[in-house]
């Protein structure tokens, strides 16, 4: 999985126009980030928004939940869909609710969410048939391609052009137009906004490797290659619930064969299908989402024409029980000779396909992925010699072993096949026991090549973890423990990035200072731990009293800066006469203690002459100072002398 660049992330995250949870979701995912909360705090919060308090109801009757009795109160549903994921859901259905329409012409908001949320509903039931917890997966279905979304916000018009340049091509193409004009692209994107929300990490990856899950190339049966193909399962699904008749018949098919490596068989895909789309409409109705109604899957499956059996590989049905089977191509222009050796491979235990030359035998290579090819030398079309360097051309992670047939042991010949490839050689008219033992040499070799794969496979896994880790560690040493706001390190260095940025754009930045008046008396008088909940009360009241495009951190004690970017010297007397008058006027209780606190505030503005940031936060310095020497709860603005 590619990790955005944390630093471009930062910079997207800092335009305030990336999707984000609202009003009660980001009460929601504050709360879950206190220590101690239980089902009271949170049907407290839900409560205050009767569509969410309703939608959670709905999703804990969700019938393939398994509840007996229907949950007809809040507290019970919060209950039975688990604290956590209330937060998530409520997360997926506030961003949905914020984000249905918007500035990017090109791109279809309506369809976006239509497609998303039957991909959620696929994925939820996917996720409780595997118990695989169907709630998370949700909201995962959901917001899968947050990313897209998060494009077309942030670059409505630049994204707009992207989307028609590719349009008719691929995803691949789309990916890389993506890379080109933001530095990223859409799987990045979602991947860190969802890891930014909280979503589990293997969750993020199977979100991120959805769309392709074979370039990922998870275990079969593994937790990653079920979550990561469901999703994929369920994204088609929605794509085939959206298509128009037409469109639909011929992507039915594929629909089945998606579902069979999920374990569906044809019967499966219809039924869940069908319930899909009845709960699609449903949803649609309550959020507003545009649905349509499809005929029943098992009347569509119907009209199609039957599929013929899938491969004419002879496995080794009947053949003897084979310690290590391999994927065997046998490339001979004779057809008794091609039988013989099929035969005989495949009684081995062995899964055999066959070519009769070399050109053929490329393209089995692609559809076949042979791990081993026993190849005749003298072929029509393209011999032994030349498939054995078109093989060894191909970049790919596993190469397979190479056994050629040669009618003479002649060195040079030998020679010959060694230097185009060959890993080694059997001599015709060949006798079974000798091709075997040549065969068990080429087991080794192939078991011995995977392993290592496997190793280096696991390797760079922990590798991605390890980068997952330290992004964590960073956002830790970035974050004030106390107050959950930005600290100081953060907010210097952000300030000092303004600063730069404002060089280059010849914008305005302006700087406040906060710091809490006599502070210390209330440490003196109630207590420090009192003093600290005072601390991130302030924090959570400045946050909403700021703009959403300003930055706030504490820079220590209770001392408190805001950077506002893009702002005259007005703009920032405005914010922090605003944050001055709602501290004020707020009500700080703890526990039983109710008190009140006022705060003081120094505003300066970057102006021609100033030659550092460091500049720009000593005169804010000075105008707190004045502030506090002019009796406190005041905003005091930094103005230089005018020369006489
Ligand atoms: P002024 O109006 O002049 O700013 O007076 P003040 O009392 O607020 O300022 P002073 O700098 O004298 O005191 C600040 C106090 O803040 C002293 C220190 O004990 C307290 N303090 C610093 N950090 C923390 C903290 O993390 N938690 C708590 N509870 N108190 C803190
Ligand atoms: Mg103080
Ligand atoms: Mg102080």
């Amino acid at each position: 999985m590619k990790y955005i660049n944390p630093a471009r992330f930062e910079e997207l995250n800092a335009s305030g126009q990336l999707p984000s949870p609202k009003g009660v979701a980001l009460a929601l995912l504050d709360l879950v980030r206190q220590d101690d909360f239980g089902i009271a705090d949170v049907t407290h919060i839900v409560q205050s928004d009767p569509a969410l308090a309703g939608r959670l109801l709905r999703l804990a009757n969700a019938a393939g939940r398994g509840v007996r009795r229907p949950v007809v109160a809040l507290p019970e549903a919060v209950m039975v869909i688990g604290l956590p994921m209330t937060c998530k859901i409520a997360l997926g259905l506030s961003v949905l609710a914020e984000s249905q329409q918007g500035e990017c012409k090109a791109f279809d908001y309506q369809r976006f969410w239509s497609l998303s949320l039957a991909t959620a509903i696929t994925c939820q039931w996917l996720g409780f048939r595997s118990q695989m917890a169907g709630d998370e997966t949700f909201t995962c279905g959901l917001l899968g391609q947050v990313g897209r979304l998060a494009l077309a916000s942030i670059f409505p018009d630049r994204y707009g052009e992207v989307l028609k340049l590719s349009a008719g091509k691929s995803e691949a193409d789309l990916l890389r137009l993506e890379q080109e004009n933001f530095a990223t692209d859409h799987r990045e994107l979602t991947a860190a906004i969802l890891s930014n929300w909280g979503v589990p990490q293997v969750l993020v990856e199977a979100v991120y490797y959805h769309e392709n899950p074979a370039e990922a190339s998870f275990q079969e049966g593994s937790r990653l290659y079920l979550l990561s193909h469901s999703q994929h399962f369920a994204a088609y699904l929605a794509q085939v619930c959206l298509a128009d008749e037409a469109e639909r018949q011929p992507m039915l098919s594929n629909l089945y064969v998606l579902g069979a490596r999920l374990g569906l068989d044809a019967d499966a895909v219809g039924a869940l299908s069908d319930q899909v789309v009845a709960e699609w409409q449903d949803w649609g109705a309550i959020l507003d989402v545009p649905t349509q109604v499809l005929p029943p899957f098992a009347e569509m499956a119907d009209a199609l024409p039957q599929v013929p059996p899938v491969s004419d590989t002879s496995v080794g049905a009947k053949g003897q029980e084979c310690s290590f089977p391999l994927r065997i191509l046998v490339v001979d222009d004779s057809l008794s000779i091609r039988n013989l050796l099929a035969k005989m491979l495949s009684a081995a235990g062995h899964a055999v396909a066959t070519a009769a030359n070399g050109k053929d035998a490329l393209g089995r290579v692609v559809d076949f992925n042979p791990q081993l090819i026993i190849t005749d030398w003298v072929m029509p079309e393209m011999d032994g010699l030349a498939l054995c360097k078109a093989v060894r051309l191909k970049k790919s992670a596993c190469m397979p072993y190479l056994i050629m047939l040669t009618v003479l042991e002649d060195e040079a010949r030998l020679i010959e096949a060694f230097e185009a490839g060959a890993d080694d050689y059997v001599v015709k008219p060949m006798s079974e026991r000798a091709l075997m033992a040549r065969l068990r040499a080429g087991q080794r070799v192939i078991q011995l090549q995977e392993e290592i794969l496997r190793e280096r496979e696991e390797l760079r896994r922990s590798a991605a973890e390890l980068a997952v880790t330290n992004r964590r560690l960073l956002d830790a040493a970035m974050t004030d423990s106390l107050t959950l706001l930005p600290n100081r390190r953060y907010g210097m260095e952000r300030f000092e990035q303004a600063w730069a940025a404002t060089s280059r754009s010849k914008q305005t930045l302006s700087c406040i200072l906060l710091d809490l008046d006599h502070f210390k008396k209330i440490n003196d008088t109630y207590g420090h731990a009192t003093g600290d909940k005072v601390l991130q009360l302030f924090s959570r009241l400045l946050e909403k009293a700021m703009r959403q495009e300003d930055v706030a951190c504490r820079l220590g004690g209770e001392e408190f800066m805001v950077i506002c970017q893009n702002t005259d010297l007005p703009g920032a007397i405005q914010t922090a006469e605003r944050i001055r008058k709602q501290v004020e006027a707020e009500v700080f209780s703890d526990g039983e203690l109710s008190l009140r606190v006022t705060v003081s505030a120094g505003v300066a503005t970057r102006d021609s002459g100033m030659p550092d940031s460091a500049t720009l936060l000593k005169m804010a310095d000075q105008a707190l100072y004045a502030a506090k020497q002019a009796g406190r709860n005041r905003v005091v603005v930094f103005r230089r002398r005018e020369p006489a």
